[in-house]
């Protein structure tokens, strides 16, 4: 209903708020219903535009490049995607170049589409338009964003192996969430204003100063940096490096490499190799403070199997920002009285 309210055609909103509530459910609430305040703020502001086409710039057969133009982001990407899966079956590998998305979301569910299809992926993204959040290795305040990287696999099991996750030792949604239920950070995720470490969100969140250190010290940096110039500066999509303009929007810019499976080898023998190296992983003694192992991607298939069983927990924070900006945006009295239900 909110997405419709500020102006999106039902299949583009009906995106948005799948792609919204499968990240509630995959457990990162900081990509979830969460973000519908700063949709609406951004929509309003002309920072996200509702309703948008995606623009074919390059077509060179392996080679896609699409100017998105603010448009919503999970509608955009999840174009891209079909585009260069598309693709990728015809020839083999697709290189997609995605410019200029609003905020795009959970990155992993990108890989999980193309892992789906049955194709290999990867994914650079770098996040532009606003004041940077993350602090490289050796830095003492921020100047990258939270730049996300994701690949996955297709496995036997749906969805199969998914690496996703933001360079920054955190996601700045999840300092979000940390601050909104009262509770601290990770040691060695903030620095405070004076480039102290601290985990303590609320200074952070309230009024952005400090910063998010990279995970990994410098090889997380690094991975930040290539996110940058591979997702926005390779793909001609805006970085964000101050001479370009920041208006506190959100731009997404992701370069994906899409593999089919079956044109390298094949996807069954693929599917047993990774078993048998997620097995070997497996049966390692777990080390002192560890119940079991687990595979990238297994945190969020636990959590889906539990959310859609027990649903997802909300805070009253949260729930009461999500009704202040479903209201703002004009949705329907009888939504608005259902999240004040949620709320009593
Ligand atoms: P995270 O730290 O929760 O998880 C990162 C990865 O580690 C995941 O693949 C997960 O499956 C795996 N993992 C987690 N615990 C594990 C364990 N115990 N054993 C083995 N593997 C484990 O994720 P995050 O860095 O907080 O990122 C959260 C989300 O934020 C991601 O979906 C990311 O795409 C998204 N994000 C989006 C943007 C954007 O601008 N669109 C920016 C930053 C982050």
């Amino acid at each position: 209903a909110v997405g419709i309210a500020i102006g999106s055609p039902e299949d583009e909103a009906a995106e948005m708020a799948r792609h919204l509530v499968g990240a509630n459910l995959a457990g990162h609430d900081s990509h979830g219903i969460g973000m519908i305040p700063d949709y609406v703020r951004l929509a309003k502001a002309g920072l996200l535009v509702p309703g948008r086409s995606l623009e074919t710039l390059v077509d060179m057969g392996a080679l896609l490049v699409f100017e998105a133009g603010r448009g919503c982001g999970q509608w955009m990407a999840r174009r891209a995607m079909e585009r260069g899966i598309g693709r990728a079956r015809e020839m083999g590998c697709c290189t997609v170049a995605l410019r200029n998305a609003a905020h795009v979301g959970r990155i992993g569910h990108y890989a999980e589409i193309c892992a789906e299809a049955g194709m290999a992926s990867v994914h650079f993204v770098n996040v532009a338009d606003h004041d940077p959040l993350q602090a490289p290795f050796g830095c003492s305040d921020a100047r990258l964003g939270t730049n996300p990287f994701a690949a996955a696999l297709p496995g036997k099991r749906k969805p199969s192996v998914v690496l996703d996750m933001a360079t920054s030792a955190i996601a700045f949604g999840k300092a979000r969430v940390a601050r909104n239920k009262g509770v601290p950070v990770p040691e060695g995720s903030l620095i405070d204003g004076e480039g102290m470490p601290t985990t303590d969100p609320t200074t952070y969140v309230d009024s952005r100063k400090g910063a998010l250190r990279s995970f990994g010290l410098h090889k997380g940096s690094g991975l930040a940096v290539m996110c940058e110039l591979m997702g926005a500066a390779l793909t001609g999509g805006q970085t964000i490096q101050p001479a370009h303009p920041r208006h506190d929007g959100i731009l997404n810019s992701m370069l994906s490499i899409i593999i089919d499976v079956e044109a390298i080898g094949d996807r069954d023998t693929l599917a047993d190799e990774i078993d048998a190296v997620a097995g070997y992983i497996r049966r390692s003694p777990p080390a002192p403070g560890f119940e079991r192992i687990l595979m990238p991607g297994e945190p969020e298939n636990l959590s889906r199997a539990q959310r859609r069983k027990e649903g997802i927990p909300l805070d009253t924070k949260s729930l009461s920002d999500i009704l202040a900006a479903a209201i703002e945006a004009g949705v329907p009295d009888d939504c608005v009285t259902e999240i004040r239900k949620a709320l009593t």
